[in-house]
């Protein structure tokens, strides 16, 4: 880290970060200008963090050189994590992108599902989304059918041989959610429950991690840090948009550009929802290609088998006839966009 003093600081101040840092085992380059001292210090920086230094009178900032995430880090593991499944479907490196799609809830409807597993089984997909638990915003909506719709889920995969998805809200599901689901989702609104990524680091499911609301990039990386400082290395970034001052034509804004900015300094594989990232229907498709041109490693998009009735976020799912036309397009698309890709990922790196 870099530790630049105040105007002023006294030999006393500089003395004393100093010490800190030497007796914690860091070599020191002290460069004194005519204004601050600088400080260079090399070392580990869990025996002395930023912050405890940043808090010594007279440092005025403390720089950190290395990205504060270290096991989800491109400079820890070049190469690029791929996640497989027992059936050989994998996810990530130059692996064909995948796709991931269901209805937002699973309903009180099995064969509504069915429909939807069906279609997405005909269409190539490889995973079905269901939420069986809910976050809502407001008590009073539709929070899900909890153990029941995850029967459902594994029902429908029985059928049709879709691997599965579900949000889990409460580290106390955990263990009932891994007899039904082949991945756990934490969602936008639990990214920084710490217990929550503690408690899914040591599961042995892969995990899908969606960004938070207002998450930044590192923030994001650094969530997926504690998923696997537990011991669950299989962690799948989700751009899903982030808050931002102009909701009146999108939900969510979707930050396109962090798919090749988290290629370029993870090595973890991270797929896009343009459903929850924009809230329109008509901006799936494009929204989802375009995703996947910057790099993604697949999609998940919200299909349900009538959205004016579905119980949550009907205006953002796809209907069962538009969802074929619209994935028979991504899929032509995936096609010519695996030699890209190649060189794409071969560029950033
Ligand atoms: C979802 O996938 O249904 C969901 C609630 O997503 P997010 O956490 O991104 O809002
Ligand atoms: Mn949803």
């Amino acid at each position: 880290m870099i530790i630049i003093m105040e105007r002023g600081a006294t030999k006393v101040q500089i003395q004393k970060v100093i010490d800190l840092l030497k007796d914690n085992g860091f070599d020191i380059r002290l460069n004194q200008g005519k204004v601050h001292t600088v400080i260079d210090a090399i070392g580990d920086k869990t025996s002395v963090t930023p912050g405890r230094v940043s808090a010594l009178d007279g440092v005025k900032e403390v720089k950190v050189i290395r990205e504060p995430f270290r096991l989800a880090s491109r400079d820890r593991k070049s190469e690029d994590t791929v996640i497989e499944f027992s059936n050989g479907v994998k996810i990530g490196g130059n692996n064909k992108p995948v796709a991931m799609v269901g209805p937002c809830s699973v309903e009180d409807d099995y064969e509504g599902l069915l429909k939807v597993a069906l279609a997405a089984k005909e269409m190539g997909c490889e995973f079905l989304r269901g939420g069986a638990f809910k976050p809502r915003t407001s008590p009073y909506d539709f929070d899900g059918y909890g153990e029941k719709a995850l029967k459902f889920m594994k029902r429908a995969s029985e059928e049709t041989g879709l691997l599965t998805v579900s949000e889990v809200m409460d580290a106390a599901d955990l263990d009932m959610m891994c007899d039904y689901i082949d991945v756990l989702q934490i969602g936008a609104r639990n990214v920084q429950n710490f217990k929550l990524l503690k408690a899914v680091g040591k599961c042995n499911k892969p995990v899908i991690l969606k960004r938070g609301l207002a998450s930044t990039i590192r923030e994001f990386l650094l969530a997926a840090e504690h998923i696997m400082y537990n011991g669950n290395p299989n962690v799948i970034l989700c751009e899903r948009g982030i808050r931002s001052f102009d909701n009146a034509f999108t939900r969510n804004v979707m930050d396109i550009a962090s798919i090749p900015v988290i290629k370029k300094y993870s090595h973890l594989p991270i797929i896009v929802d343009p459903s929850h990232g924009t809230g329109q229907r008509y901006l799936i498709e494009p929204m989802a290609k375009a995703g996947l041109i910057v790099g993604a490693d697949g999609i998940m998009i919200e299909v349900h088998h009538d959205p004016e009735k579905a119980l949550s976020d009907g205006k953002q799912s796809l209907p069962i006839p538009m969802f074929k036309e619209v994935m028979a397009r991504i899929n032509q698309l995936t096609g010519r966009l695996q030699y890209e890709k190649n060189c794409l990922s071969a560029n950033i790196k």
